[in-house]
């Protein structure tokens, strides 16, 4: 089952009608646009032949049967293809080759791909446009978000309704100029339904680590509500409070996801 570039969305909504329907244990692979909507060949475009509403495009959404609010979706991320080159604002184009971008002349960096946006539809009333990150997901910019990532996703409605794009062929935490290397691509996720799922959410699990990723107006409340949430999953599994709060500060990472969307996203790590 593919999901092709032309079914996007630019708002996270539980109006949304799906672009395909899958049964829990199903793989999808979901076509993506650059954030740009792939709108850029050359950079020297005029800016009134950008489509506006080809902006930071997430494909989907996806409808999975039997998903009920409540419930938590988790999200495999199995593989990321880029297809072209990577791009930032409007005129600085890369190459990739042999797993590096050519920055230029004397500077390569491996890629590391990544999704950007990876959400689902918020509650029933509440839009959220996809540039924006919150407890449903959404452009969380977080680097974790590679293949063989899990991510686990609040059902809000009925179906989920999960939608993705703006990959990135690679990003460092913060992405603090506002651009990853934007590149269009493929993912191909597995969805699962969990239900009882007791953690907070959004939770990203990647070689061991499991991180509370969480948006707020300010980094400073983003690292508050990433540190309660984390804290709250080692409750779950079994510290008291005080001690998950000793164990977060003793071998804890609490990084920076992104600080230039209207929300900015923190999250905390720990080796479970
Ligand atoms: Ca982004
Ligand atoms: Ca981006």
């Amino acid at each position: 089952m593919k999901i092709t570039y032309d079914r996007f969305v630019s708002i996270m909504s539980a109006k949304n009608k799906p672009a395909a329907v899958v049964k829990p244990g199903d793989t999808v692979v979901f076509e993506t646009r650059d954030c740009f909507g792939s709108q850029y060949k050359h950079g020297n475009e005029d800016e009134s032949d950008i489509d506006k509403s080809l902006i930071n495009p997430a494909t989907g959404p996806l409808y999975i049967d039997g998903a009920e609010p409540g419930d938590c979706l988790k999200v495999t991320i199995v593989d990321i293809k880029l297809v072209g080159k990577a791009q930032m604002e409007k005129r600085f184009f890369f190459e990739i080759t042999d797993g590096l971008l050519i920055f230029d002349g004397k500077t390569t960096i491996p890629i590391n791909p990544m999704v950007g946006v990876i959400g689902t539809a918020p509650p029933v009333g509440v839009d959220v446009p996809t540039h924006t990150p919150g407890m449903h997901g959404g452009n969380m910019d977080c680097t974790m978000i590679t293949a063989g990532a899990l991510v686990y996703l609040p059902v809000n409605v009925p179906g989920a309704l999960l939608a993705m794009g703006d990959l990135h062929a690679v990003m460092g935490d913060g992405e603090v100029c506002g651009y990853g290397a934007e590149i269009a691509g493929e993912v191909t996720v597995r969805v699962d339904i969990i239900k009882g799922f007791k953690h907070p959410l959004p939770l990203v699990e990647k070689d061991g680590v499991v991180a509370a990723v969480a948006s707020a107006d300010t980094l400073d409340e983003a690292c508050r509500l990433a540190v309660e949430n984390m804290a709250e999953y080692l409750v779950n599994i079994g510290y008291s409070k005080d001690k998950a709060m000793l164990l977060l500060s003793l071998k804890g990472d609490l990084g920076v996801c992104q600080i230039v969307n209207p929300l900015k996203t923190a999250r905390m790590e720990f080796m479970v």
